[in-house]
């Protein structure tokens, strides 16, 4: 896992670098342009050149800082600095968007008159090819490493080639047609700007704050426990995010109440590794529930089943186990988050199977909706 995490932050580290290098070359290309055309809007785009370099500068930062290893502080390592860095980021691309708003809009007050040489247009031109390319590349290796920092990024660049397009577009107006049009064209973008930048900051926050597991890994990490030989069933799968390729949590499986400790430690040791190797997220608690296999008890629990059933609003049952000596059923049901009050419901449902099975005694334990 740790090799895995070390190439992972070289390749984030090298593509950053390349990011770096192209987008100081740019900036330094097009303040030139800007200042001997006199044109506001050329200018602010080698600002944005200069931000994205700093956003690459922060996502190297990020990435060596979250490749520490755990301490004794911060036993699950330092994953979610990469969360943070995509914040910082979003605010880099935030402040641009308001800067170039501002420009824009006193450009349009008081309109200047650029002047537009042909070799100005055609550093222009070929800096648009430069970004969008950079920008692609980017967004492609961020998905390939899993970084939210290198696709921010590449969103970003992507977003700046469209300011470099419109600025080449109002400068070859101007020069045909004597319309000064960058203002107007800069105050759109830096509005599509801001946009992009709010997203960056509600992704990463979203996960910061924890969020519902991906549905397709939930999904695949309890049918990967399910197939293991005596697991009649896996639920409450809980994962905590620790940052890019760091998924810790627990989970609760079903399992035969007459099997001994040393049978049951043997299956849950056969599930963390198996789960591990599949699916690289780490079980590190695995609760039991035990299951009764008898004909009067399966015909309790299908009846108790189809009754609670009734109600849509129940998500799923499970860990469903009847001590008859005792006159005692156990089991959690889980009550969708759309119903405003959970714990009414959940009262009514044990009053409704309490009235069907007067003899029993009724422990319904209501669980969150934690995973898929
Ligand atoms: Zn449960």
């Amino acid at each position: 896992m740790a090799e895995i995490q070390n190439d992972r932050s070289k390749q984030i580290i090298k593509v950053s670098i390349v990011g770096i290098i192209t987008n100081a070359l740019l900036a330094i290309f097009k303040a030139v342009v800007g200042v001997l055309s006199n044109s506001i809007a050329i200018v602010l785009d080698a600002v944005n050149n200069l931000s994205d370099a700093l956003s690459s500068i922060i996502t190297i930062v990020g990435t060596k800082l979250a490749g520490k290893a755990p301490n004794r502080e911060h036993p699950y390592g330092y994953g979610r600095v990469e969360y943070m860095t995509t914040v910082v980021i979003a605010v880099i691309v935030l402040t641009a968007g308001a800067t170039s708003l501002k420009e824009s809009i006193e450009q349009i007050i008081h309109p200047e008159t650029p002047d537009y040489g042909t070799i100005s247009l055609i550093i222009v031109g070929v800096a648009v090819v430069v970004k969008i390319g950079l920008g692609t590349y980017f967004k492609k290796r961020g998905k390939s490493l899993d970084s939210d920092s290198l696709t921010a990024s590449g969103q970003d660049a992507l977003m700046d080639s469209v300011i470099s397009v419109s600025t080449l577009v109002a400068a070859l107006v101007y020069v045909f047609f004597g319309l000064s049009l960058e203002a107007w064209l800069g105050a759109v973008i830096s509005l599509f700007i801001l946009k992009a930048g709010y997203e960056i900051i509600r992704d990463a926050t979203a996960k910061l704050l924890g969020e519902r597991i991906n549905s397709d890994l939930s999904k695949a990490v309890k049918s990967t426990i399910c197939a293991i030989d005596g697991v009649c069933g896996a639920y409450d799968l809980i994962l905590n995010d620790y940052g890019p390729q760091r998924l810790w949590g627990s989970v609760h499986i079903e399992i035969d109440a007459e099997l001994s400790a040393a049978q049951i430690d043997d299956k849950t040791r056969l599930i963390q590794q198996t789960v591990f190797d599949k699916h690289q997220v780490v079980l590190h608690t695995i609760g039991i529930y035990s299951i009764n296999h008898d004909a009067a008890s399966t015909a309790l629990r299908e009846k108790i089943y189809q009754t609670i059933k009734q109600h849509p609003e129940v998500l799923e049952i499970h860990g469903f186990y009847v001590k008859e000596e005792a006159k005692e059923i156990r089991m959690d049901i889980i009550i969708s988050f759309d119903v405003k009050d959970r714990k009414q419901l959940h009262e009514a449902i044990v009053k409704e199977i309490s009235a069907l099975y007067p003899d029993y005694h009724f422990h319904v334990a209501l669980d969150l909706d934690f995973s898929d």
